[in-house]
């Protein structure tokens, strides 16, 4: 039912944009009335700009390196001598190895508009940003050129329903962004296991483009407000340290949103069983067996990840645990994760924060695959829900002025968003923020 009014909802925000363009449309049309006759002479072949060259100029040929291609073998074939091909490969070479190229990238030739087709300019892609061009039509020189791109700020709202990943999918949104949310902004502050319903949520993000078209995904996440329980989670990105690029998200109050640990040690697990220390199981006739531990359930092959940074201090197979991994963080506190299908890291390695340590499994004592995370305080089982766990690295007192005064017109912008279709109207569909050619 409530997922059906959601639909519903989203067509009218459909409706209400078409609206608007339609009015657009209109006006347009009013204003200057064109007739199909006319429309036929006005008809003169469009420039097709791309990488720096007028398209229609040339016959372009457009492929891939295939098996067995190599720089030579593709002039050759299109009716270049040998010659003359070493020619170019010689002076290319300062600017590109035509050794390099690599199977199954795209390469375009730029050919004569005659009878000949003759190659003028070969253009080689190794990746979606970057073309080599290495042009011999009158004198032979090789460049390397970077594709426009640009960066596309977008709004986006929701209203949890079921979890994170439905609500956004349902508007079309990449995972992407669930798992920026989920595991670089909100991992310390608020368990996307446990969300709901009623939770809502407002994301300023920013898209990629590359040659206006070619999406590559979302860029980065510039602020983001959170409504969990009622309770608002403000987060902006912010960069604390120019120098070292390290980047951070802090809230209203230049609180670091980072904790010293994660909420868990899987991504989207569930926990099947609590740190309790009252527990009685009927397989052992209702014996007290304490649970030192919290369970979340995932499938076997999971990443664990680790929640802390530290040093492991045991990757070993003992007993009941199965394959485990116990790291120290500091003097205070150690972690461990049990029942692993098999461990990712050796006895003394240092892990970061996220760094993946095992994999869910069902070694030792266990009913189903499932990872046992234990939390030490002092050499103590307790339960990490029940902690308050310290801050990760706060803004500085100096930068802090600067950071309050950076967010202000983002938080604004952040609070002006509304989650109702009635107040879309006042809503910046979308703004470009920045145009790069470098
Ligand atoms: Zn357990």
């Amino acid at each position: 039912m409530d997922r059906q009014r959601k639909r519903n909802l989203g067509n009218k925000y459909l409706v209400l944009i078409a609206i608007v363009f339609g009015i657009i449309a209109c006006k347009k049309e009013e204003e200057k009335p064109i007739l199909e006759e006319e429309l036929a002479i006005v008809e003169e072949p469009e420039e097709i700009l791309e990488f720096g060259f007028n398209l229609n100029d040339y016959v372009v040929k457009r492929d891939t390196i295939r098996k067995g291609d190599s720089f030579g073998v593709i002039l050759e074939r299109n009716k270049i001598g040998y010659p003359k091909i070493f020619h170019i490969a010689e002076k290319a070479k300062d600017t590109f190895d035509i050794r390099k190229l690599q199977l199954g990238k795209p390469y375009t030739l730029l050919c004569s508009k005659d009878s000949l087709e003759t190659p003028r300019c070969f253009i080689y892609q190794p990746n979606l940003e970057e073309y080599v061009v290495i042009n011999f039509q009158d004198s032979i020189h090789a460049y390397t050129s970077r594709k426009p791109i640009k960066y596309v700020e977008k709004t986006i709202t929701g209203i949890i329903t079921s979890s994170i990943s439905e609500t956004l999918d349902e508007q079309g949104v990449s995972p992407v962004l669930t798992n920026k949310l989920a595991d670089e902004i909100y991992a310390w502050t608020i368990d996307f296991r446990r969300l709901q319903k009623g939770d809502r949520f407002k994301v300023i993000y920013t898209d990629k483009f590359i040659d206006d078209t070619i999406y590559t995904g979302i860029h980065n996440v510039k602020a983001a407000y959170f409504e969990h329980k009622d309770e608002p989670f403000y987060a902006f990105r912010y960069q604390t340290d120019t120098v070292k690029g390290i980047i951070d998200y802090f809230n209203e109050e230049a609180k670091n949103l980072r904790r010293a640990f994660l909420k868990s040690p899987i991504q989207f697990g569930r926990i099947s069983s609590r740190y309790n220390l009252k527990r009685r199981i009927a397989y052992y006739g209702y014996a007290l067996r304490p649970h030192k531990g919290t369970d979340f359930a995932a499938p076997v092959g999971t990443p664990i990840r680790a929640t802390a940074n530290g040093t492991v201090t045991e990757s070993t197979r003992k007993g009941g645990n199965g394959k485990y991994v116990k790291i120290r963080h500091n003097a205070t506190y150690e972690t461990q994760y049990l029942h692993m299908s098999r461990q990712n890291v050796k006895k003394g390695q240092f892990v970061k924060q996220g760094d993946v340590i095992g994999y869910v499994g069902m070694t030792g004592n266990t009913g189903g695959p499932h990872v046992c995370y234990r939390f030490w305080v002092n050499g103590k089982q307790v339960d990490p829900f029940r902690q308050k766990l310290p801050e990760a690295k706060p803004i500085s007192d100096s930068l802090k002025t600067k950071y309050l005064e950076y967010i202000k017109p983002i938080k604004n912008q952040l609070d002006n968003i509304y989650f109702s279709p009635e107040d879309l109207k006042q809503q910046p569909e979308q703004t470009i923020i920045r145009q790069a050619n470098s």
